[in-house]
């Protein structure tokens, strides 16, 4: 039997690089999606091709019954989940927060907070050796916004990704008994769709003059690092920068 690594938001970006890479590794991948089928059925198809084991699963993380429902999924389909990815997350439009929306700062700590709270639930469930599992790894992805802030862009998505360092230092203690490790990776900016889709297409090219590296990164180094952690059998509570050095 495979074992089986749950990552939200595979589809495009960091999650779709994370599940290609992951299937070479010898994972059977849960492909999960919001919205945007096509381009995760093409994931899939990717892995399909290179003989790996990959299933699609539309969820939005901000529904608990669709997030239950996905975990169960994988149950019948693949087997008990291995690794949970904690990828999926949004930005928003630049702004300053004397100019945010509750409707705004809501949905962003819903996707990226909220979310990735409920998945690691269903996953400790399955995981913990106190409840017969065989234990397994939670891999959140963060941001270097977390400790950068985010001014005048969006503190809101930093704030949320603050969150999620936090999570990481109690929930890696909370459950480092039961066989289960939860780390952090935190990107700089990487060369995704998620910087369009936040209405800041230039960030790329923009942010490459000030990384101390003179570069954004590539999806695939990011994936690389979850990998490694997803292996990483004495590291938990840990926070894994792969930011060119900002
Ligand atoms: P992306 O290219 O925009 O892809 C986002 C993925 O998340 C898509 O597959 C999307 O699904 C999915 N998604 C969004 N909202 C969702 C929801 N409510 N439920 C389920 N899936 C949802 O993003 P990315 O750049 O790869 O970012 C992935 C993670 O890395 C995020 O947590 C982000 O904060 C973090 N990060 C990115 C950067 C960067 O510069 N790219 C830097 C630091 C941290 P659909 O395609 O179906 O919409």
């Amino acid at each position: 039997m495979k074992p089986v690594m749950i990552i939200t938001g595979a589809g495009r970006g960091i999650g779709a690089a994370t599940a290609i890479m992951a299937a070479q590794k010898g994972y059977a991948v849960a492909v999960n999606y919001r919205s945007d089928k096509a381009s995760a059925d093409k994931v899939v198809a990717e892995i399909e091709s290179d003989g790996g084991r990959a299933i699609a699963i539309q969820a939005d993380v901000v529904d608990e019954a669709a997030i239950v429902a996905m975990f169960e999924t994988v149950d019948r389909e693949l087997g008990r989940v291995d690794v949970l990815v904690n990828n999926a997350g949004v930005v928003d439009q630049i702004s300053r927060v004397d100019e945010m929306s509750f409707k705004r700062v809501d949905r962003m700590m819903k996707i990226n907070v909220v979310g990735p709270f409920i998945c690691a639930r269903e996953a400790i469930k399955r995981m913990s050796t106190q409840s017969g599992g065989r234990g397994g790894a939670i891999i959140n992805v963060g941001s270097a916004a977390s400790h950068l802030g985010g001014a005048g862009e969006y503190v809101d998505y930093a704030a949320s990704k603050g969150a999620i360092d936090t999570m990481t230092e109690g929930l890696s203690k909370e459950v480092a008994g039961e066989g289960i490790r939860v780390n952090t990776i935190r990107p700089g900016v990487i060369r995704t769709t998620i910087h369009a889709s936040g209405g800041n297409p230039d960030k790329p090219d923009i942010a490459g003059s000030v990384i101390p590296m003179g570069r954004i990164g590539e999806p695939e180094e990011i994936a690389n690092g979850i990998l490694w952690l997803a292996e990483a059998g004495f590291t938990t509570g840990a926070f894994v920068d792969i930011d060119g050095g900002v």
